[in-house]
């Protein structure tokens, strides 16, 4: 399947069981939000979780392009992208993980085809404040789905504070033959689908209250999903990375996780770029520019005189109107061109001074604050030179 026919699909799932669309957010949350990019399907949601009624009803679907820059060390495996696509479902208060479980295993297996007997599921197995999920032990057991129990791992949140709950996650068997095994400390059991009981609320202090209504939060990889389906070995294989895969391939010989960072962060950096993200030393300007820098200093490891305007057109063109996004591909590159130039001479200028002072010792604060506050350079920078000549 394409992933514009599972997009589909899985809308149509939901929207026949009485859910409606969300409209969909940019990567950029709305002002006043501390967090600096959209990183879940519930993000946009927060408000409603915690009780606001939601214009369009108690049940929601849509499709929320997310970033997580807490994935950034883990991309150059074969499920983590910067960016990705996620599909999700909520109950505002209306049904509950029972039937969000049973609905969700019959859009897998009847509707995208899953062979059930592909299926894990793991469920929260309880700690000192919460107790343990039977509710959905209880309904993958009675569909014949094994379940594992775990502790953190099966506790959602979105950050310290806020709305968190148990989740319960569905794995899908990746590996040759028949699926051997638990989830837990295997990559061949591939995660693709999160529903999370957003029910409680995490203080300031730690405290857990109950949020005033018990609300399901389903998320599922688009990325991910379309590569079980494929029976692909990693989430580049799939349509939204082939083009990116292909372009670079084609110029430069890269293979393995360097391959998976270029690719993945230069569509990341794309995708941002068309929420009018522009590269910058703070905030979002600088997840985009560290981004972009990271893609470079993979690039130029072998040959320095690699550049991104090597690079056609047509991954760019691919990957906006698969995110949705109106901007033009032309203006993003000369973009990502500028910041190219730009890191060039950060790094032309910075080796020396790094050299020199890294000749009389390992480098003090002070020195950082000197190459960072009179010539730019910022500590990761300067770290990424330490390294590279080390
Ligand atoms: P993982 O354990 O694989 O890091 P997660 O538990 O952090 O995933 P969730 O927060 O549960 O992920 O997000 C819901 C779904 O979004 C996941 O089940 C997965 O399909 C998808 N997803 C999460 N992180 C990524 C990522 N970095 N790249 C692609 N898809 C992702
Ligand atoms: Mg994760
Ligand atoms: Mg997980
Ligand atoms: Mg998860």
């Amino acid at each position: 399947m394409t992933p514009d026919q599972i997009i589909d699909m899985f809308l149509d799932h939901y929207r026949r069981r009485g859910h409606r669309d969300a409209p969909e957010s940019s990567l950029i949350p709305p002002p006043g939000d501390p967090v600096l990019f959209t990183t879940s399907g519930m993000h946009p949601l927060t408000p409603y979780l915690a009780g606001r009624p939601h214009p369009a009803g108690r049940r929601l679907v849509d499709v929320q392009r997310c970033l997580r820059t807490t994935d950034l060390d883990e991309v150059g495996d074969a499920t983590h992208l910067t960016v990705f696509d996620m599909l999700g479902s909520w109950s505002l208060g209306d049904y509950g993980i029972a039937t969000s479980v049973r609905w969700g295993h019959e859009l897998l297996t009847e509707g995208f085809g899953v062979d059930p007997v592909r299926l894990h599921a793991t469920v929260f197995g309880g700690d000192d404040q919460v107790g343990p999920d039977e509710t959905a032990w209880a309904t993958w057991t009675d569909l014949g789905v094994p379940v594992e129990a775990t502790g953190a791992e099966n506790w959602w949140s979105n950050g310290p504070t806020g709305p968190c709950g148990p989740d319960s996650e569905i794995f899908v068997w990746t590996g040759e033959g028949p699926p051997t095994g638990t989830p837990t400390g295997d990559d061949r059991w591939v995660e693709v689908w999160n529903h999370v009981q957003m029910r409680y609320h995490r203080h300031d202090d730690g405290r857990l209250t109950a949020l005033p209504m018990s609300n399901i939060d389903t998320g599922m990889g688009l990325e991910r999903l379309e590569m079980v389906l494929r029976g692909a070995r990693s989430v580049f294989e799939g349509d939204g990375l082939r083009p990116w895969v292909d372009a670079v391939r084609d110029r430069w010989p890269l293979e393995g996780p360097d391959l998976r960072i270029v690719v993945d962060h230069l569509r990341s950096a794309v995708v941002v770029l068309g929420d009018g993200v522009r590269p910058g030393n703070t905030g979002r300007g600088y997840v985009l520019r560290r981004l972009v820098r990271r893609a470079l200093t993979v690039l130029w490891r072998d040959d320095p005189e690699r550049g991104l305007t090597e690079l056609p057109l047509d991954p760019y063109a691919d990957t906006l109107r698969r995110f949705r996004q109106p901007a033009g591909a032309q203006p993003l590159r000369a973009v990502l061109a500028d910041e190219e130039r730009r890191f060039r001479g950060l790094l032309r200028r910075g080796r020396p001074l790094v050299d020199r002072l890294r000749a009389r010792g390992p480098l003090t604060e002070p020195d950082y604050r000197w190459l960072h506050d009179t010539h730019g350079l910022p500590r990761d920078l300067v770290d990424g030179l330490l390294a590279g000549a080390g």
